[in-house]
């Protein structure tokens, strides 16, 4: 393990190729036989009514809009059956923060999922728990453990952004604080449920506010051991408000060292994916040689990123020949980034 201090250097060296190997022999101790893992799922926005105004959401629409919706569970049920009839194992659902949607809608949306189809169901970022648990006037313990009830088999880790208040104060200001995003985690993990850590940097944050980023899931993660991957991107400008301050996205260089000095720090954390969603196939092609053990989703559905201007998109075939070509084995995995599959 290297320290924070060391991170910090990283991020102030010059030395790209260097920071890449030390991360791929980090990988490579992680991951010896040599498999870059992807899954089949897709992302099910179930409303994009939100009261949040995050400054680099380009997705959501405030209550009232024209544009907003609520699925009904016949529109979420047939994107489910589409994703079974493609390979999918599992759905990423997540939504804006609705201020009208309590605990019952929620579990009873994951129930009857779960009634009708065998899937796994990934869903809700910390501050949409944090909001359910708002709206319906319980503890994040009983929201948590009472959606588990109802089916919910894991945690996404969307909404950390940078785990920073005074970056979180400026891009979003209304949406939960660092200590609420650790606190879902942390809950989930101690009542026996996995979740992911991401990390959305380029936003105009210090590369200190990113190291304590690092660190605080570092942490959460020597505790509780309950994270399956971390997962880095960037920040995506177009049609955003924050892109008009934000002149610049990260530089592909930027991306791979900050993969690489993720790979490096969090070597307690089993898996770490490099991003063809937000950096094209090529870049998300050298990741894998900068500690990216896994590249995603295929992507049967994604509302977010691509309303912020990634357009980038990629068939199961092209990326399995991505994988190959970087000298990899490419397997098909599931949401617990089990690769069980005989492929
Ligand atoms: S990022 Fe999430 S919480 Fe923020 S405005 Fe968009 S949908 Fe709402």
């Amino acid at each position: 393990m290297i320290s924070y201090a060391e991170a910090l250097d990283l991020f102030g060296s010059d030395d790209l190729i260097g920071i890449g190997m030390q991360a791929d022999s980090v990988r490579r101790r992680l991951h010896p036989e040599g498999i870059v893992s992807y899954i089949i799922d897709r992302n099910i926005n179930y409303t994009n009514f939100c009261t949040e105004y995050c400054s680099f959401c380009a997705f959501y629409r405030p209550m009232g809009h024209p544009e907003g919706y609520v699925h009904p569970k016949e529109v979420i049920f047939a994107k489910i059956q589409e994703t079974l009839d493609l390979g999918g194992t599992g759905v990423l659902m997540q939504g804006g923060l609705h201020p009208g949607l309590k605990i019952e809608w929620y579990e009873d949306l994951l129930s009857s999922i779960k009634q009708r189809f065998p899937i796994h169901l990934h869903c809700f970022s910390a501050p949409e728990i944090t909001n359910i648990a708002e709206v319906s006037g319980l503890s994040l313990r009983d929201t948590i453990a009472r959606l588990r009830d109802a089916g919910l088999d894991s945690i996404p880790g969307g909404g950390a952004e940078i785990l920073d208040d005074e970056v979180r104060h400026r891009i979003s200001r209304l949406k939960c604080s660092t200590q609420e995003w650790v606190d879902v985690h942390r809950t989930a993990h101690q009542l026996g449920m996995r979740t992911t850590a991401t990390m959305m940097f380029g936003c105009g944050e210090t590369l200190e506010q990113r190291m304590n980023h690092l660190q605080i899931v570092r942490r959460i993660q020597e505790e509780t051991g309950g994270f399956t991957a971390f997962i880095p991107w960037t920040f995506q400008r177009e049609n955003t408000s924050l892109g008009r301050f934000v002149k610049e996205e990260a530089t592909a260089v930027e991306y791979l060292q900050t993969l690489a000095i993720s790979r490096i720090y969090l070597d307690n954390i089993e898996n770490v994916q490099s991003s063809w969603v937000t950096q094209g196939l090529k870049t998300c092609q050298l990741g894998l040689r900068f500690g990216g053990n896994d590249v995603g989703s295929i992507m049967i559905e994604e509302n977010v990123v691509s309303a912020a201007g990634a357009h980038h998109r990629a068939s199961e075939e092209e990326l399995r020949r991505i994988i190959r070509d970087a000298g990899f084995v490419p397997k098909q995995r599931d949401t617990l980034y089990r690769t069980y599959f005989l492929n």
